[in-house]
């Protein structure tokens, strides 16, 4: 039976982009796309910087393809391969320029019939206007303008509006995709098999006989209950990113609720209740990292994914200076933004700053590119603080509250090189990923235009991330381990509650649900096979 705290199921997972990544995968296989184990335990090792065991990354390797296959075989769930998502780091020994990150496929969420309500909607960066959702390989294909773009478009738009019935239910889309188009297969196929999933059952704490873990203590809407585990306990609660006191106890400083695009619903119940036992904690300095945005009257902040590295506009410091490749690999940009943070120069907020060209082909956080949405159609609330424009650099550095003459300069240096398509500090443009999310039609470099044509914009932006990723520590067999190196029998840790396999990297898109969903599979059939 599945515990839920929340009067929703799905967690940070339902409002995910809804990528796995799964090395030496059947689907990229399947679709001419070469990998193996060798390659793929390569990778890891190089990415991890050897502080991740090998027999962790060996059974991650090993067992996240035969998840895969269980899931496809047993399940609803039905996954397409990104072919030209690559590696995060797809240079590095053992990388690849795509096909290890799959996404879900399309899935009607009317076939949940009243269940749909009650699951956890995207996160409105993965919507369009709040609403329409479509899937990351249909996104990519619209934000580089690929041919077809306009039809796929008016294709959306289409479906979305002509669905008259579901349009009176709801303005939720059915067509799902990313997150809720893999969480809502997995439910329906728990409903056929009649597993139970209780809402609005947090749980509180682990009962114990001795060593050994036997069931939960929770409360349902104010009833204490007592419930007891034939098999085992799993815990499953996520991060403890919306918990502001262990965010300031164990990440980076400074740090705040408010920079997180991840669920309210993670507040490290689990982290508590697995140490009450025993267990020992994790990675907790980590977390999926990316730079993020805080929009006013939004929920959660939104992460600049695709924005930051767009042609045309640059990550600055408090004195108006770069400090990294705003296009590497959105965990990358936090941790050097953590690392070159000091008092004399902050770059904790930092500054997204760029131009009236930039702002007109792009969309850049809430809002569209100015050719569909012109700045006098942005929402007043937007346009007065959250957005600062002006005429001259000069004085929008002092609308942004940092060095005129330091940003004049910056970019005045990054103009005169974006003409020759380098970027001889940080390479901005050379890697892969880089290009991933850069504007082909750009030439040389599809990630460097200057900042010239006024007027110019900025926008703050923070250390976030995406969920946390330290935990408790498991073995391999997901199960929950105490300092000494024993297991705490009966306790199993998988996804963000556990500390990641991944340790300090992000190796490509879906590498935080990839491993959740591998070691549930691998506690589940430990539990089943040996509980
Ligand atoms: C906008 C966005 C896009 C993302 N895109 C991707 C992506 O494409 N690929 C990827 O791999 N990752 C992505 N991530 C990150 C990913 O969503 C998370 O890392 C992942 O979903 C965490 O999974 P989990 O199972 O650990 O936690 P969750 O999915 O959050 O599940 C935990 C559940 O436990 C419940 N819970 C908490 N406490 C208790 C308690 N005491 N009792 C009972 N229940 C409890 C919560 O309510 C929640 O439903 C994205 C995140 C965001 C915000």
């Amino acid at each position: 039976m599945v515990l839920e705290k929340s009067d929703q199921y799905g967690g940070n997972s339902a409002m995910s982009g809804g990528s796995i990544w799964i090395p030496n995968n059947s689907l990229m296989k399947a679709a001419g796309v070469t990998d193996s184990r060798a390659e793929s335990l390569t990778y890891l090792k190089h990415v991890t910087r050897g502080m991740v065991a090998d027999e962790m990354l060996e059974t991650y390797v090993d067992a996240g393809p035969e998840m895969l296959e269980y899931m496809l075989a047993k399940t609803h769930l039905r996954m397409e391969c990104m072919l030209t998502y690559m590696d995060y780091y797809a240079e590095a020994p053992g990388g690849k320029p795509g096909g290890r990150s799959l996404e879900a496929s399309h899935f009607d969420g009317a076939r949940l019939g009243e269940e749909f309500e009650r699951m956890r909607e995207p996160a409105l960066q993965e919507l369009v206007s709040g609403r329409m959702s479509m899937t990351a390989t249909e996104a990519h294909h619209l934000l580089a303008r690929h041919p077809g773009w306009v039809k796929l478009t008016t294709k959306i738009m289409t479906r979305y509006w002509l669905d008259f019935r579901w349009r009176m239910r709801t303005k939720r889309d059915r067509t799902l995709s990313l997150g809720n188009a893999l969480i809502a297969p997995l439910r329906l196929s728990m409903m056929e098999r009649d597993i139970p999933l209780w809402l609005e059952t947090g749980v509180d704490s682990l009962i114990t006989e001795g060593d050994t873990v036997v069931g939960v203590e929770a409360t349902q809407c104010g009833r204490k209950l007592g419930i007891r585990a034939r098999k085992g306990v799993v815990l499953a609660a996520g991060g403890f990113e919306s918990n502001a006191e262990m965010r300031a106890k164990y990440l980076p400083s400074p740090t705040k609720v408010e920079w997180t695009t991840g669920s309210p619903a993670s507040t490290g119940d689990a982290h508590r209740m697995g140490t009450a036992v025993g267990g020992e904690l994790d990675w907790m300095h980590e977390a999926w990292w990316g730079p993020t945005t805080v929009v006013p009257g939004e929920e959660r902040a939104r992460m600049l994914v695709i924005e930051k590295g767009l042609p045309g506009c640059i990550i600055v410091n408090k004195r108006g200076e770069r400090y990294v490749n705003e296009a590497s690999p959105y965990a990358n940009v936090v941790q050097v933004m953590y690392a070159k943070n000091t008092p004399g120069v902050p770059t904790v907020p930092s500054y997204m700053v760029f131009d009236a060209t930039y702002r007109k082909k792009y969309p850049c956080g809430p809002f569209f590119p100015a050719s569909q949405q012109p700045d006098f159609m942005i929402p007043k609330q937007l346009r007065d603080g959250y957005l600062k424009k002006a005429d001259t650099l000069g004085e929008l550095a002092r609308k942004l509250g940092i060095d005129a003459a330091g940003l004049e300069a910056q970019v005045r240096r990054f103009n005169e090189n974006c003409r020759a398509g380098k970027d001889p500090e940080f390479h901005r443009g050379e890697g892969g990923f880089d290009r991933y999310y850069g504007d082909d039609k750009v030439k040389p470099n599809p990630c460097l235009a200057p900042i010239a044509q006024p007027p110019f914009y900025g926008i703050e932006t923070y250390p976030g991330e995406l969920g946390t990723k330290g935990g408790l520590k498991t073995d391999k067999l997901a199960r929950v381990i105490k300092k000494n190196g024993d297991i705490i029998p009966g306790l199993y840790a998988i996804g963000n509650c556990s500390a990641s396999v991944m340790g300090p990297t992000y190796p490509g898109a879906g590498g935080t649900i990839g491993p959740a969903m591998t070691f549930a599979y691998i506690a589940a059939h430990h539990a089943v096979i040996e509980g």
